[in-house]
């Protein structure tokens, strides 16, 4: 996005109109946290924007200001058709392609309003307002610069400054992953100084798993596979894993990690069974050199970062992982550069 369509934008946006703030399917909470801290900021400056989810966001979220007003999709289709046909902006928040919208996919094609993306994942499609850059740690450090550059810091209230430092501190790992730059921490600084509780936020985001997560946790850690001749670690989940321990959409998130934190391993994956979609959701995670966003994009159907990415598997859950265990001994030259 260059200067001359932000102040286009900032023009558009003295004046009241139809704004709806979108986040991925699944979200997660740097999609919900650039979503509501965009929505807190616009309503700040006079608009009256609405949040539309393609799905259910995570329980875990539940505390984040404003949350409760969010449309899901699947649950408000027609009131949620009825104001993205008569929409002025629409902003698409975390993620680089309308596919990654669930059913909401073709009424969002068919709205004339005006797209606005903002998102740090690689390959953006191309919309009339861009503002991608793979660098950064997150979506929620861009919303925070996309209203530096509207020159509207000061609006950034403790609400707004709360869901932005919640994106940015769940998509860098507490500041852990390589995408942190010196600039997300001057960001979470001064999200702080304007209102966000760092340690308060942290406690709410790391220890509150319900022991039904700590459960389904226990049995990831039991099930985690080591290939060590690969540098590599996964984990799989099946339906009736899930089942036996009141999975909520949500209660995975971060479990791919683990396999991360042993020593000498640059490939993580976790494979998680989607019985009543018939498919095998993948995360894929790396350290080095070694590119996850390839391996998604080339072998499920996905795409992401270089170091975390994601897709889906059709086949079984033994097949699939009979085909990860076989594309890793393909690939396992990378894997062993710089190791
Ligand atoms: P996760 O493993 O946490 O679901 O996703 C890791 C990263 O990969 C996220 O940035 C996410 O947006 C991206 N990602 C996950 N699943 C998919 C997918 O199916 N398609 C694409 N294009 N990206 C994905
Ligand atoms: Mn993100």
């Amino acid at each position: 996005m260059n200067a001359r369509q932000v102040q286009g934008l900032k023009a558009v946006l003295k004046n009241p109109c139809h704004i709806v703030l979108v986040p991925h399917q699944n979200p997660d909470a740097d999609a919900i946290g650039a979503c509501l801290g965009l929505c807190h900021f616009l309503k700040k400056i006079g608009q009256s924007p609405q949040i539309i989810s393609p799905t259910d966001y995570p329980r875990y979220l539940k505390w984040m200001p404003g949350i409760e007003r969010i449309w899901v999709y699947k649950r408000e289709s027609a009131a949620s058709d009825r104001l993205l046909e008569g929409a002025d902006l629409i902003f698409y928040l975390d993620f680089n392609t309308v596919s990654r919208t669930d059913a909401m996919r073709e009424s969002l094609m068919r709205s004339p309003a005006a797209v606005v993306l903002i998102d740090h994942h690689h390959q953006p499609d191309s919309f009339p307002y861009v503002y991608s850059d793979v660098d950064m740690s997150s979506t929620c450090e861009m919303v925070y610069h996309f209203i530096s550059k509207l020159g509207d810091l000061d609006s950034i209230d403790e609400k707004v400054a709360t869901c932005l430092y919640t994106g940015i501190v769940t998509d860098t790992g507490s500041f852990r992953f390589s995408g942190t730059s010196p600039t997300t921490y001057r960001v979470a600084a001064d999200l702080v100084e304007r209102g966000a509780d760092g340690p308060g936020i942290q406690e709410r985001i790391c220890d509150s798993y319900t022991i039904q997560r700590v459960n389904l946790l226990r049995l990831a850690l039991k099930n985690l596979k080591v290939l060590a001749a690969y540098h590599t670690a996964y984990i799989a989940l099946q339906a009736e894993d899930l089942a036996r321990n009141n999975y909520q959409s949500g209660d995975t998130e971060g479990f791919v990690n683990y396999g991360l934190a042993i020593k000498g391993i640059r490939l993580a994956a976790l494979f998680v069974e989607d019985r009543a979609r018939g498919r095998i959701k993948v995360s894929l995670r790396s350290k080095g050199n070694f590119s996850v966003c390839e391996l998604a994009r080339q072998y499920f159907n996905g795409g992401g970062h270089t170091h975390a990415a994601g897709g889906i598997s059709e086949r079984s859950m033994s097949e699939t992982l009979a085909y990860f265990e076989d594309l890793v001994a393909k690939h396992r030259g990378l894997l062993y550069e710089g190791a």
